[in-house]
């Protein structure tokens, strides 16, 4: 029999996981946890990286994206769900990898490039967040991991830990394992403003955890077509995200067909093609949010699992950290 592969993945503690994050990664996560050893991480340092003024969000965050995991079938039983804080090998990895990375590399990096202006921080930078890829690194190394299932929005970090891992194989030994990136059908959902991405920082997302009123509401503001005025007026469809949720999440694929014929057409209104969407999304999203009330019950328990589920971790980390330390002749005794 030969042994099962590991995958790394995960999320920051920012904010309930949302729509993105299911078709993004966390659909494959669940389909992916038998057949591999999964370690799902809570990335509370990195989240800290752009939120060290809030400790509170973080703190608080961690618990809610452990319950989305829960609520949409990740099984505690199968996959290691862990707080990346936890678990100090992976920031022993991260000062060593430092070395092995420029500051001009990491300032082009185009996923940093990007959120650092989407952040507005200006000449004020922290160090800790022009790093995170080589966190990441370490996340993903610690676990020996040859799988990671993310959106487009990390290939660049996939990229950077591909640079990292062959130059410290040649340097040093080859101990480190070159991942590849596991990306979903729907790499990257837009948000509910049409920007190219849902993200829990932008407030465009629909959560999993949203309660009804809040899904109907969201939906019903949502961007179309600007240009579609009135009812009789030819639509797009392209760059329009209500088609394209619907397109991901309407099981009627045909209905969905003549939607869209008749929208660019012309004749077919916004409001009726949102209260479709709307019936779609709420039909989705109601028994996760009712298993995620059920696990809400007992936030002791859903505590307890990311104790243990880190304290697994820690041991395999610590495996790879002896073999980086002995690769590296700074095991000294
Ligand atoms: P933040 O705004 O705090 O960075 P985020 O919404 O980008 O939050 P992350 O925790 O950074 O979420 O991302 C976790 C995982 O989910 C990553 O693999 C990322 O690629 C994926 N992901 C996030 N948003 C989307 C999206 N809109 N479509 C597809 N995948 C997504
Ligand atoms: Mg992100």
């Amino acid at each position: 029999m030969t042994q099962k592969k590991n995958i790394l993945t995960g999320d920051r503690p920012t904010g309930n996981l949302h729509l993105g994050h299911y078709v993004g990664s966390l659909e494959n996560r669940v389909k992916l946890q038998n057949d591999y050893n999964q370690f799902v991480i809570i990335a509370d340092i990195q989240a800290l990286t752009d939120n060290a003024d809030n400790p509170t969000k973080v703190r608080n965050n961690i618990l809610e994206v452990a319950l989305d995991y829960l609520a949409v079938g990740i099984n505690p039983e199968v996959s290691t769900i862990f707080i990346q804080s936890l678990v100090p090998e992976i920031a022993e990895l991260t000062m060593y990898y430092l070395n092995l990375v420029t500051v001009n590399r990491l300032k082009r990096n185009p996923t940093v490039k990007s959120e650092i202006d989407q952040k507005s921080f200006g000449e004020s930078i922290p160090a800790g967040f022009l790093t995170y890829p080589v966190n990441q690194v370490a996340d993903i190394t610690a676990f020996k991991a040859s799988l990671i299932p993310v959106g487009e929005d990390q290939l660049p970090m996939i990229e950077q830990t591909l640079e990292v891992v062959r130059k410290f194989n040649r340097i040093y030994q080859p101990v480190l394992i070159e991942p590849e990136a596991l990306i979903s059908q729907f790499p990257r959902l837009p948000g509910t403003d049409g920007k190219s991405k849902m993200s829990k920082s932008l407030g465009n997302a629909i959560a999993l955890a949203d309660s009804p009123d809040s899904i109907e509401e969201k939906v019903m503001g949502m961007f179309t077509d600007p240009n579609h005025i009135r009812v009789e007026d030819p639509g797009k469809v392209e760059g329009n995200p209500v088609f394209d949720y619907l397109d991901i999440f309407d099981p009627e694929k045909d209905k969905v067909k003549e939607l869209k014929e008749d929208y660019r057409r012309g004749g077919l209104g916004d409001v009726k093609v949102k209260r479709r969407l709307n019936r779609v999304l709420q039909n989705f999203l109601k028994p996760i949010r009712e298993r995620r009330e059920e696990y809400a019950k007992d936030p002791g328990e859903v505590m307890n699992i990311l104790k243990k589920g880190s304290e697994k971790a820690r041991i395999e980390a610590s495996k790879t950290v002896t073999e980086v330390r002995k690769a590296m002749q700074i095991d000294y005794f």
